[in-house]
């Protein structure tokens, strides 16, 4: 079985008590991997590297042209790695290797070079005062950032904060999801090959509460938090951040209605709310999991959707033609299998899909459930959409804003006074209209309510990861 340690201050290493935990491939259901299992001790270890490589080394004293190099070259090591990390993440959680490889490989790479050249681009204003003096404002590194990442999308949501954090100057403890360590260790021995210097990026395995998890977010020497991961989660976290007043970044769950009106091509919207609901087998917080579709055109769309899921091809998630792996855990097949057995008590129907082999849930369509149903409102996080009728405008609008997440809306519509009206309706931090997923990394990226606190992307993620400084200057 192949070894993923922690790294610290530039080298991998065991736990301080050699334990580890395994692993495990769900679609052959057993380890592939042995892992060093950090807990408060480890975290302390990867903190104070941090802490010094900030205090005292170079990385936050290099200008950004420097810095913009070596997170360029470490781009090109993570592309030079694509079979490597996106295997890892397959082994790990199960996704389809053109999803882990094909997409979410060249991203993480994308992350490093679009905020290596914001930060070096970056441009602050100065203003000029009716007294004489100017004022002008400096971004200053934070200092050390805590990383808490989900399984979901492994290596691409751990660079999206590793990468704007690094760039601003500061250092990193990055702690993976227990479900995925793998690529989070191989994209540390990748940051040391590009020069990135020891204590820089230090990455700690291991579980949340009573762990590492925890252990970072309670650590004094840590100035920023971002984490990652379900609403709950984010609660505990931002209450152990009040008690240090750490800044704390949240991107939490979703559960995005997708509206269908009846003037909408018909085909796009088709393509794009399968993409929406079953790609990464529904294991996405955007997922577009509450499907709201105008009465007229509800019974062919529901015909040509359930047709495109039942196409879909599932299985071994190491075939390049493969759209549906497994579940990405045991824990997690079992917490989705239950809402696929409640459909029915709960009033509703499958229309298509069901349960799998092994930990595989099959694209499901969910009809007559209704609006209050545990289904239509909880985040289920899997391949299962729940499809609703509505008649008006109004009343979708009022049926996608009835939830207690807000992470993002898509709606589909050949109106463009009817896009942006409802686009300003929605009480969502993304809306998609005619698509879905589709991002550009200046934008801001968060959710409203239960979805979470804060944004990230661009100017946004330069906002997080800084001190910004005023500085008043008589001339
Ligand atoms: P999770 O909250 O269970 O775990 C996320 C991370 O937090 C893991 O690394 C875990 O070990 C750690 N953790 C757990 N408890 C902790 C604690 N008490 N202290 C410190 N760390 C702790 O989430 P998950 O199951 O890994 O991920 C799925 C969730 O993530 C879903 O709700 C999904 O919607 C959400 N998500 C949100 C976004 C977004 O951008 N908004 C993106 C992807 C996933």
């Amino acid at each position: 079985m192949e070894f993923f340690g922690h790294i610290i201050d530039g080298d991998e290493v065991t736990s301080a008590s050699d334990a580890t935990f395994a692993s495990v491939d769900p679609y052959l259901r057993q380890p592939w991997a042995e892992v060093a299992l950090g807990d408060a001790t480890d975290a302390d270890r990867a903190v104070t590297a941090a802490r010094r490589a900030f205090d005292e080394g170079p990385w936050p004293r290099m200008g950004h042209g420097e810095r913009a190099r070596i997170l360029h070259r470490l781009a090109d090591l993570i592309e030079a790695h694509a079979d490597e990390l996106g295997l890892a993440d397959t082994r790990d959680m199960g996704k389809p290797i053109s999803q882990s490889r094909g997409n979410d490989v060249p991203r993480a790479a994308a992350n490093f070079r679009f905020f290596a050249d914001h930060a070096r681009l970056s441009t602050a204003d100065t203003l000029p005062m009716d007294s004489g003096h100017h004022t002008y404002t400096r971004f200053e590194a934070a200092g050390v950032v805590a990383a808490i990442a989900p399984w979901n999308f492994p290596l691409m949501l751990e660079t999206w904060k590793v990468a704007p954090a690094l760039a601003w100057g500061n250092t990193v403890v990055l702690k993976p999801a227990e479900d995925t360590p793998a690529s989070a260790t191989i994209l540390a021995r990748l940051a040391l090959e590009a020069g990135l210097p020891p204590g820089v990026l230090n990455v700690v395995h291991g579980y949340g509460p009573d762990s590492a998890g925890q252990a970072l977010t309670e650590h004094p020497y840590v100035d920023r938090i971002t984490f990652t991961g379900e609403s709950g989660t984010g609660r505990i976290i931002a209450a152990a951040a009040a008690r240090n007043l750490t800044p704390v970044s949240l991107e939490l769950g979703g559960k995005g209605a997708n509206l269908v009106f009846a003037d909408a091509n018909l085909d796009t919207a088709v393509d794009w709310s399968i993409k929406a609901i079953f790609t990464n087998s529904g294991q996405v917080c955007l997922a577009g999991s509450r499907l709201y579709v105008q009465r007229d055109v509800y019974t062919e769309f529901l015909r040509r959707f359930t047709a495109a899921a039942e196409a879909m091809m599932i299985g071994d998630p190491n075939d390049e033609a493969t759209q549906i792996g497994p579940l990405a855990s045991r824990e997690h097949y079992t917490k989705v299998r239950d809402y696929v057995e409640t459909v029915e008590s709960e009033g509703g129907t499958i229309l298509s899909g069901g349960l799998g082999d092994g930990w595989t849930v099959r694209p499901t369509v969910v009809t007559d459930l209704g609006q209050d149903a545990r289904h239509s409102r909880e985040e289920i996080f899997g391949p299962l959409a729940v499809v609703i009728p509505f008649d008006t405008e109004a009343e979708a609008v009022t049926l996608a804003n009835d939830s207690h997440y807000g992470l993002n809306a898509m709606l589909f519509t050949d109106n463009l006074h009817r896009a942006h009206r409802v686009s300003a309706a929605l009480h969502a931090g993304t809306v998609w209209v005619n698509c879905f997923f589709v991002r550009d990394l200046r934008a801001p990226f968060g959710g409203v309510a239960d979805s979470g606190i804060g944004r990230e992307g661009g100017n946004f993620s330069r906002e997080f990861f800084t001190e910004p400084k005023a500085v008043v200057i008589q001339i």
